[in-house]
């Protein structure tokens, strides 16, 4: 069973009436799934959307039975949650053109594995470096991954927010998965576009070496983008694993759950 100190926290920031990302985080057989989702839609549409995408995905991973691989039933939190998005957007007269961003990681044993729609990003700090474990779902990183943008170009772009991929814009969305193995020591930030469009990696990096506790870090986070200016919803979730085991091989899997 993996130890990790998680923390998450969202709030609207200094300039948003409402908050339309969603935060949530379940255990999932000895370990952990935590996800952020940013909506989007006209009025509160993009609430619906945010905390609808985490409800499906909620129920989704309560209902497969243990013996899915965690990957396959991530993909098909994300892939209902389009559906059931999309379904009321072309509905609910007012939700119509509703959508959201989703990313949804699990740690269980020494496997991490991330479902990913949208331009919320995952992090890796590990040995003291960041790596930026998703891409983002935007025009602007389409430009830069042609050559034609600078990474700082694109930070200050603006289009910067206009995405390539959202859930609910269609009956399938493509989804990107990742399956890596953790360490302790490992720290996993996983944040909406208002946390990283105002922090660039040396200041992320900052925040984690003044303040390496999973609470500490995520307010200290909220503050630094408040300060700032904080102009999007923001919203940061963090997982220091602490220790972890490798995972059981498959066969005893199948034992253990019958
Ligand atoms: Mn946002």
């Amino acid at each position: 069973m993996p130890e990790i100190d998680f923390f998450h926290l969202t709030d609207a920031g200094c300039v948003r009436e409402g908050n339309e990302d969603a935060i949530g985080c379940w255990p999932c057989e000895d370990g952990l799934v935590f996800a952020v989702a940013d909506g989007l839609g006209v009025h509160n549409a993009g609430e619906v959307a945010s905390a609808l995408a985490l409800e499906v995905l909620a129920d989704q991973l309560q209902d497969e039975s243990a013996g899915t691989p965690l990957a396959k039933r991530l993909r098909n939190g994300v892939q209902q949650a389009n559906l059931r998005i999309y379904n009321k957007s072309t509905t609910v007269p007012e939700l119509r053109h509703m959508g959201t961003t989703l990313t949804a990681t699990s740690v269980v044993g020494d496997t991490l594995v991330t479902a990913h729609v949208g331009d919320c990003r995952l992090y890796l700090l590990r040995d003291g470096s960041l790596a930026q474990l998703t891409k983002d779902h935007t025009w602007v990183w389409e430009q830069v991954q042609y050559g034609i943008l600078s990474v700082e170009e694109a930070r200050k772009h603006p289009k910067r927010h206009m995405l390539s991929r959202a859930l609910g814009q269609g009956l399938i969305v493509p989804i990107d998965t990742l399956t890596m193995k953790v360490r302790p020591g490992d720290v996993l930030i996983q944040c909406s576009d208002g946390i990283h469009g105002l922090l660039p990696d040396n200041e992320i990096m900052e925040v984690m070496s003044s303040s390496p506790q999973a609470d500490a870090a995520c307010r200290a986070f909220v503050h630094r983008a408040r300060d700032r200016g904080g102009d999007d919803n923001l919203s940061v979730q963090i997982a220091c694993v602490t220790s972890c085991s490798p995972s059981p091989p498959k066969s005893s899997w199948w034992r253990f759950g019958r």
